[in-house]
């Protein structure tokens, strides 16, 4: 049974602060630097208001256009208020997805810009009404910090398909502001409680950071379609959601092969744990592979999709997580004739995001993470973008000055 996140229908203004902290913050009140505006859990109560104070100043990095680079920006984080948890930033991940957004590939964004939806952090306050959270814990932050809670897909569990569109961690409609969202490339979030994931204690956490958005987007197909031991399962595309898809199908027993387009990812496929490594765009190899029950893509664009699809089994399934953009080359007499099917799949769930990473941590399953600092963000961006990320990006925010 669905747990739901509120305890009443929501509507859009109900994450908008109460009238009271909306009051002591025209008067500036709640403007006092940070750490003394911090109250501790147990007295919020009392209150029954905002505990966190703010809003607060933020240092970010984002985009000012579509074609200008990351740079530093300040921002501001609103008031934290009675379902709220705000986040000291440590470690944030670098997605695919974010250079999309950045720079407006996938329609246009709102700038200034603040990417990163792979966010853990250290909870620095909590309103009064949190229960999950406590100020101190390590939590995290994936793709989404809001949904409606009342349609049927939110009851689910599946508020990454809401039907009144759910609130994306960064470039999103925002009704707690009335702005749009600003992401994880920053040194505070403040996030409704329901979108925190909690982090187990000794999780290693910037290799964790990327299962947030990762991790969980191709977690959640294999659970969909029931990717278990015995089968055969292909990833294509080896980068930064490629090698965790790697992972979590070696944990599952299964007989996994990477498709990649990179002769020098050979090796690390396999010493990622695939049994099979092939270069795609050899067309004698592709012809004389054994067939496949799963495929996964996180190929960043359309590409010519046949040729894999041609690969899957009778009923297999092909689930593109990857380009978001018309799709190349798909015949429907190749689907039909083993009733194949293509498929796709957006995210996963909060419960399901809180599940990977507890199902990940117990089974010490990581992400291949390369550290850096803000400041070379633009550097990692086009390294991901040039298929030169092994595997993962994550910014440490910790250095942030
Ligand atoms: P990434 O680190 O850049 O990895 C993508 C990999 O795909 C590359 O390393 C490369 O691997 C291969 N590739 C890149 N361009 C290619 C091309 N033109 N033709 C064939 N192969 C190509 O990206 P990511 O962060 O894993 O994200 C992958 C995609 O998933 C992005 O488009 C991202 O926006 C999307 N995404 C979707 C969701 C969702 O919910 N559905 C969630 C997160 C991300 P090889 O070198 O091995 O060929
Ligand atoms: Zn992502």
């Amino acid at each position: 049974m669905h747990k739901q996140f509120d305890d009443k229908p929501r509507s859009p203004d109900a994450v908008m602060p109460s009238r009271r902290e909306a009051l002591m913050v025209g008067a500036g009140l709640l403007a006092a630097p940070l750490m003394a505006s911090l109250v501790p859990a147990a007295n919020a109560a009392d209150t029954g208001a905002s505990v966190g104070g703010g809003p607060f100043p933020a240092r970010a990095y984002g985009a000012t256009s579509a074609t200008s680079p990351l740079g530093p920006l300040q921002i501001e984080r609103r008031v934290v208020g009675p379902r709220d948890v705000l986040l000291d930033v440590l470690y944030c991940g670098v997605c695919h997805s974010d250079i999309h957004v950045a720079r407006s590939e996938w329609g246009p964004t709102h700038y200034p810009c603040v990417p990163g939806h792979e966010v853990i952090g250290r909870v620095q306050a909590v309103g009064s009404a949190v229960t999950k959270f406590k100020i101190g814990d390590i939590a995290g932050v994936g793709c989404m910090v809001n949904s409606c809670g009342t349609c049927e897909n939110c009851q689910a569990d599946l508020e990454q398909y809401c039907l009144k569109g759910n609130t994306l961690t960064y470039d999103s409609p925002d009704p707690a502001t009335g702005k749009h969202t600003l992401g994880g490339y920053s040194n505070k979030i403040v996030v409704t409680e329901h979108f925190v994931i909690r982090i187990p204690p000794g999780a290693d956490l910037p290799a964790t950071a990327p299962l947030l958005c990762a991790g969980i987007t191709t977690f959640s197909p294999m659970q969909h379609w029931k990717v278990a031991g015995g089968q055969r399962v292909g990833v294509i595309g080896l980068g930064g959601l490629g090698h965790v898809a790697v992972k979590l199908a070696v944990a599952r027993k299964v007989d996994v092969t990477v498709f990649t387009t990179s002769p020098g990812k050979i090796a690390d496929a396999r010493r990622l744990g695939a049994q099979g490594a092939v270069l795609s765009t050899d067309v004698e190899a592709m012809k004389g592979l054994a067939k496949f029950d799963f495929l996964i893509s996180t190929v960043p664009e359309a590409f010519p999709m046949q040729p894999f699809i041609n690969l899957l089994k009778l009923d297999g399934t092909l689930v593109n997580v990857g380009a978001m953009n018309p799709l190349e080359d798909v015949h429907g007499l190749g689907l039909a004739r083993a009733r194949r099917s293509l498929a796709g799949s957006i995210i996963g769930g909060i419960a399901e995001t809180q599940e990977v990473i507890d199902y990940c941590t117990a089974r010490n399953i990581k992400a291949d993470v390369e550290l850096i600092q803000p400041a070379n963000i633009n550097k990692a961006f086009d390294r991901v973008v040039n298929k030169d990320v092994r595997y993962r990006f994550v910014i440490d925010m910790t250095t942030s000055a």
